[in-house]
């Protein structure tokens, strides 16, 4: 054999051999993809909705035993602890139990009394007081006293020892600059303190969702209300609650005093846990590239959603038991896979993103890997129900991007819309947006084109309203596009 002949040969086979090997590795990767399976996904979402956990609300102890249940399964799969050995990410996390669905009565006038009825009507407030207090009531729209915006609900009303009537929101809500000056009046929390501050004894607040997203204070008792409950009362005092909305909107400062003969009466029962904790659950795949292992990935979604109230519970199947279900679908399958990703993966199961992205904070404060060695991060946040895919932030990072549009396009096939990521100059309504801002390129993704009905913060957010196979697409496309990233060394 010449020389010529043999140097042939060997370069021959040294490619057949790669050849083998690249084709083995995708063999490989494609029986991992297949290997994610709806069913398993719904089982993972119908543990989590299960009464067990009663809703999931951060901090209780019900919580912290899904968060143990989730831990468990990385261990079984081989995923690793990602802090210091442990799962768990611990943060303060007060929170309030409501023990009772407690009771909602307007009487118009004397003699007359409504029982208004739970949940269609009325929820108690997720961080109400205990107690009942009857009053007089008086509207004082969004409950925003801003003197250097000149602006103020309360001046020409008295609520000392009123109940209020409030709205959630802000007078300006379009996403410009000009947002960020009502920002801090935007939160449920700045609106309850500054209505104990003017001497209310009581609120109704006319948005009836479950919402662990406010605060307790001291002896204050309130409810959330429907609109038509609104609507009532205030024909009662001869006002028309949509026109005293949109005057509202247009910034006229519609407060007013209900009649004095109309009285409202709220009864709630709950426990504060002031000093109560919760955890985000860490779980970690480390890189095989010596180099590029020190980078991460983070795939996260929170855990926690809105409890229960007195035996109903909020299963949070949609919202967001379908995010985590997808997450460990994609982790087992990192797991138990032989192929693993160059660069490192951190799952993250977010605590407290109900009562105010909590978790997300936290672990933006005190990141488990450095934040400019951390390749991006994806948020699933209600994956569960509808038929294509939404990738927020996506055309904000095209090379990131087109490993998902690659993946979705080769093996899954769904319609995937994408935008960039739009900076929000109100409140930070997700845990996406607390990476975003620590300096993380983010991603939102959620399904849309809903095939069930989407019932938000209710007790009806149960896991029959769950799509398994978009689940699964899901799954499948977390794994093949983040795998895609991992491996990206042009990044
Ligand atoms: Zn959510």
């Amino acid at each position: 054999m010449n020389i010529k002949k043999a140097t042939f040969l060997l370069l021959f086979s040294t490619l057949l051999f790669s050849g083998i090997a690249q084709e083995n590795k995708h063999d490989k990767i494609l029986e991992t993809f297949h290997s994610i399976s709806s069913n398993e996904i719904l089982r993972f979402a119908e543990e989590l909705s299960s009464d067990k956990y009663k809703g999931r609300l951060s901090g209780s102890p019900e919580y912290l035993d899904a968060a143990k249940w989730c831990a468990n399964k990385f261990e079984e799969w081989g995923v690793q602890p990602a802090n210091n050995g442990s799962y768990f990410q611990y943060f303060p996390n007060e929170y309030s139990e409501v023990f009772s669905i407690g009771k909602l009565t307007y009487s118009p006038q004397k003699n007359k009394t409504i029982n208004y009825s739970f949940p269609d009507d009325y929820l108690p407030g997720s961080n109400s007081a205990s107690g009942t207090v009857t009053c007089e009531m008086v509207y004082v729209g969004y409950g925003i006293s801003a003197p250097e915006l000149n602006y103020d609900d309360y001046q020409n009303v008295n609520v000392e020892g009123k109940i209020i009537i409030l709205e959630s929101g802000t007078p300006y809500t379009k996403n410009d600059t000009t947002l960020q000056k009502w920002t801090p009046y935007a939160y449920h929390r700045y609106k309850f303190r500054n209505a104990v501050k003017h001497g209310a004894a009581g609120m109704i607040y006319v948005s009836k969702i479950a919402n662990p997203n406010t605060v307790n204070l001291d002896g204050f008792i309130y409810a959330h209300v429907s609109n038509e409950v609104a609507v009532q009362i205030f024909a009662d005092a001869g006002k028309d609650f949509k026109e005293t909305r949109q005057s509202l909107k247009n910034m006229e400062i519609p407060s007013f005093a209900l009649n004095p003969q109309q009285k409202i009466t709220i009864t709630a029962k709950t426990k504060y846990f002031p000093d109560a904790k919760s955890c985000n659950v860490v779980g970690l795949i480390e890189g095989t590239d010596p180099v590029l292992k020190d980078e991460v990935i983070i795939i996260g979604g929170h855990l926690d959603g809105q409890g229960k109230m007195g035996e109903t519970v909020f299963p949070g199947a949609l919202d967001n038991a379908s995010g985590v279900s997808d997450i460990l679908a994609a982790a087992k399958a990192f797991a138990t896979s032989e192929i693993k990703p160059k660069r490192s993966i951190l799952f993250i199961l977010l605590g407290g993103e109900e009562c105010g992205l909590y978790g997300s904070k936290f672990y933006a404060e005190y990141p488990l890997f450095p934040i400019e060695k951390t390749a991006m991060m994806i948020n699933l946040d209600m994956v569960g129900n509808g038929t294509s895919f939404y990738v927020s932030g996506g055309k904000s990072y095209p090379k990131l991007f087109s490993h998902f549009n690659t993946a979705n396009d080769k093996y899954i096939h769904r319609t995937m819309d994408a935008s960039k990521t739009r900076k929000n100059y109100g409140r930070p309504r997700s845990d996406a947006s607390n990476f975003e801002n620590a300096g993380i390129k983010t991603f939102s993704f959620y399904t849309h084109n809903s095939v069930y009905p989407v019932y938000y913060h209710h007790p009806m957010d149960k896991t029959n309203v769950l799509t398994p196979e978009i689940m699964e697409d899901a799954a499948k496309l977390l794994y093949l596009s983040i795998l895609g990233v991992a491996d990206d060394e042009g990044l």
